[in-house]
């Protein structure tokens, strides 16, 4: 049966954890959300990446729910991308991949310390992930769109010159627990 390959989420951090930017662009955030176990196994799939694999792709694919993510350490620097599909299918995972090496390979990002980064560049740097790379990508493959209807607060969105010095699983983790502290406050209990 003929299916289209969506880009669920999105994640880019560097070799200490650091996020430099993620987001999810579906529905996988909320479905997380409802299931706390998607969240976890997510999490501690991020964390338990070791730092010290190869380039290229180094993980099979991992199921999370329903997306399959595939990770890859894209550049000598460590910087890592993980990436979440709605199918099984590698071939777009790698045009991803190398999407993201050709971005940090570009003059502008290749000597950025993502550890401590100027927000102009973080915007040029998204700016030229999603609307060009990603957009790219998926051009012949269904077309790319943020379809993810919590916009900038997805909680599974972080970028580097907002972030603190956490890694990236524990910033998701604190923003689940807000969104999750809201929905409380929301409901009244
Ligand atoms: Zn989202």
């Amino acid at each position: 049966m003929f299916s289209v390959t969506k880009i669920e989420y999105l994640m880019v951090y560097t070799h200490g954890g650091l996020p430099i930017y993620s987001k999810c662009f579906g529905h996988f955030c909320q479905t997380a959300f409802k299931n706390p176990e998607l969240l976890t196994g997510l999490l501690s799939a991020l964390e338990s990446i070791p730092p010290t694999l190869g380039d290229g792709l180094s993980l099979e694919a991992v199921k999370m729910g329903y997306t399959t993510m595939r990770f890859s350490k894209v550049m000598p620097g460590g910087q890592s991308v993980v990436i979440g599909l709605s199918e099984d299918d590698l071939a777009t995972a790698e045009a991803v991949f190398n999407g993201v090496k050709q971005l940090f390979e570009l003059d502008k990002f290749k000597d950025v310390d993502w550890g401590y980064v100027r927000r102009d560049i973080v915007d040029a740097f998204t700016q030229e992930l999603v609307d060009r790379v990603l957009v790219d990508v998926m051009h012949e493959r269904g077309g790319f769109h943020d379809e993810c209807p919590l916009g900038d607060m997805c909680p599974m969105h972080t970028r580097a010159d907002t972030a603190d010095s956490r890694g990236i699983w524990s910033i998701i983790r604190s923003k689940y627990d807000e969104l999750r502290r809201r929905m409380r406050a929301k409901m009244g209990e």
